[in-house]
C-alpha cells in the first residue's frame, strides 16, 4: 500500500499541528497539537479520527503546545506507543504539558463555580480536557533521540531529526516511509526558525525529499523588525530608568525569555544599561531556562563559549528568579526602577496581571510587548490603545508607556523560508510541497505561499484538501 498522509490540524489555521502517516498497517503521528484559536478550541474535544490505541508512535517536532498539547489526551484515550523527539524537546514538553494540564483543571473548576453561581450549564462539559495525571502518564512514553540519528519508529517507517532553529531542541522530521518500490521520503518542517539570531543555532538542511510539508505562519509577509534590536532595548530600559519607573515585559516562557535574558547580560557587560534588579517572575520560564543550561550542545557557538568560564549565558548580577507568589507580590514595594519579566505573554493570566495592576497607571513605567498579541487578549487591548482596561476584576487607566518591540519572532518569514540551505523546499523532487499553519484566505491577504519543484509560488488555495494520498501513477 502506498504511503498516505492525513492533515489532521493546522490546515487553514495556525494551531493544532497533527499529521497521520500510514503505510502497510503502520500508523505514525507527526505532532499532536492543541487548537488554540478561541473559535477552534472546541475541536480539542473531538474524538481522535483513528483509535489512539492503533497508533504506533508519535514523532514530535518541538514542545510548543500547538504541536504537543493533545498528547496527554491521546494517552488517556489509549495511545501506548513511543514519542520520539530530541532530549531537550522531551524535557521542555514535560514541563509544558504539566502546566497545560494545570490550566485545564483550573479552567474547568472556575467554569463549574461560575455556572453554579449563575444557575446555568455551559455548551461544553465542566471537566478538564485532560488532567495532571494524564500528563504524567505521558512522560514514560518519551524516547529521546539526537539530531542526525535514524530510528525505526514503526514497521516500514524510519525517522531522523535535524535542527530547525525555532526553539530549543526543535526539529525538522524526515521520514522514510514504505517498502522498496513504494518508499518515499517526507520532510515535515514543524516550525521553521530564524537565521543569525542569538542563542539558537541556525536552521539546518535535511536535504531534498519526495514531499515536503512546510509551515508558513509568516509565509505571506516579511518581518517588520527594529533594525537594531539591542539598541531599541537599550533605549527602552534607559529611558524607563531615567523616569524612575519599572519596565514590565509580558513574555513567553520558551525562547523569548531566554533571548531577552541573554541580550540583557550582553548589554550589561558592555555597560550600555545600568546595573539593576531584573526579576524573572515565571516559574515555568525558570524551569525551561534550566533546560537551556543543561543542553549547551543545541545553542549557538558564541553562547556555548560563555559556559566555558563556569557561568551561565542566562545569568548575570541583579537577575533574580522568583519562585513563590509572596516574593512576586513584594517586588512592587521596591523603590527605584526594576525590570520584571513575567507570563503570560499575552497577559491572559499568570503573575504579569498582578504587576500590571501596580504599574499600568504609572506614566513613568513602561510595558513592553515582545510577542504577538491575539485578538481579545488583555495584551491586545493594551496594545490597541484602550484608555482603560480591566485587570483582575478592576478597571485601570492606561498611563504607562506602551511599546511593542518587533524582532523576537521565532518563525521564519517569507524570505527566510526560501533562503537556500534550509531544507531544499523549492527543490522538492515530486513538485508536491504542501502548506501548513496558514490562515484561511479570507482572514489573510491572498498572497501565494506554496512552492513546487520549479521554485515558483502557487496559491494556498491549491492545498485546501485535508487529506492527501500519493497518486498511484
Ligand atoms: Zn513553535
Amino acid at each position: 500500500m502506498a504511503p498516505t498522509v492525513r492533515f489532521l490540524g493546522a490546515a487553514q489555521n495556525v494551531t493544532g499541528s497533527c499529521y497521520l502517516v500510514e503505510t502497510n498497517g503502520s500508523r505514525v503521528l507527526v505532532d499532536c497539537g492543541m487548537y488554540q484559536e478561541r473559535e477552534l478550541r472546541s475541536r480539542n474535544w473531538d474524538p481522535f479520527p483513528v483509535p489512539p490505541g492503533t497508533i504506533d508512535a508519535i514523532v514530535l517536532t518541538h514542545s510548543h503546545i500547538d504541536h504537543s498539547g493533545l498528547i496527554p489526551k491521546l494517552v488517556r484515550d489509549g495511545f501506548k506507543g513511543r514519542i520520539f523527539c530530541t532530549p531537550a524537546t522531551a524535557e521542555i514538553a514535560k514541563i509544558m504539558l504539566l502546566d497545560s494540564a494545570e490550566v485545564q483543571e483550573e479552567d474547568a473548576a472556575y467554569k463549574k463555580r461560575r455556572h453554579q453561581r449563575e444557575g446555568r450549564t455551559g455548551p461544553y462539559p465542566e471537566i478538564p480536557l485532560y488532567t495532571r495525571r494524564d500528563a504524567l502518564d505521558s512522560y514514560k512514553l518519551f524516547e529521546p533521540s539526537h539530531y542526525g540519528l535514524w530510528t525505526s519508529v514503526a514497521p516500514g517507517i524510519e525517522a531522523v531529526l535535524y535542527d530547525a532553529g525555532h526553539v530549543l531542541g526543535c526539529a525538522f522530521v524526515r521520514l522514510e516511509v514504505g517498502t522498496k518500490g513504494s518508499r518515499r521520503s517526507i520532510v515535515f518542517s514543524g516550525d521553521v526558525g530564524r537565521f543569525d539570531k542569538p542563542v539558537l543555532a541556525d536552521p539546518s538542511a535535511p536535504g531534498p525529499a519526495d514531499y515536503i510539508v512546510v509551515e508558513s505562519t509568516y509565509g505571506d509577509r516579511l518581518h517588520n523588525e527594529a533594525r537594531d534590536l539591542n539598541a531599541a532595548l537599550v533605549e527602552v530600559i534607559n529611558s524607563t530608568v531615567e523616569k524612575g519607573g519599572n519596565l514590565l515585559i509580558p513574555s513567553f516562557a520558551l525562547e523569548r525569555t531566554q533571548d531577552l535574558i541573554f541580550r540583557m547580560k550582553r548589554l550589561l557587560a558592555e555597560k550600555r544599561i545600568p546595573e539593576m534588579m531584573v526579576f524573572l517572575d515565571s516559574p515555568m520560564a525558570a524551569r525551561i531556562t534550566e533546560v537551556f543550561e543543561d543542553h549547551p550542545e543545541y545553542l549557538d557557538e558564541d553562547v556555548r563559549e560563555l559556559f566555558s568560564d563556569g557561568g551561565s549565558p542566562f545569568d548575570f548580577p541583579g537577575l533574580v528568579t522568583v519562585r513563590n507568589p509572596e516574593t512576586s507580590k513584594s517586588i512592587n514595594k521596591i523603590r527605584g526602577s526594576v525590570v520584571i519579566i513575567a507570563g503570560a505573554g499575552m497577559c491572559t493570566g499568570g503573575r504579569i496581571k498582578h504587576h500590571l495592576t501596580t504599574n499600568i497607571s504609572r506614566p513613568e513605567s513602561t510595558i513592553m510587548f515582545v510577542g504577538y498579541q491575539a485578538e481579545g487578549t488583555l495584551g491586545r487591548q493594551i496594545l490597541d490603545g484602550n484608555p482603560e482596561v480591566r485587570v483582575l476584576g478592576n478597571m485601570y487607566p492606561v498611563r504607562a508607556r506602551i511599546i511593542a518591540l518587533q524582532g523576537f519572532s521565532a518563525h521564519a518569514d517569507r524570505d527566510e523560508l526560501l533562503r537556500g540551505g534550509w531544507p531544499g523546499f523549492p527543490r522538492c523532487r515530486s513538485g508536491c510541497s504542501s502548506l501548513t499553519e496558514s490562515a484561511p484566505p479570507e482572514r489573510r491577504s491572498p498572497k501565494p505561499c506554496v512552492s513546487g519543484s520549479d521554485g515558483r509560488w502557487r496559491s494556498r488555495r491549491t492545498v485546501r484538501a485535508r487529506r492527501w494520498t500519493e497518486p498511484s501513477g
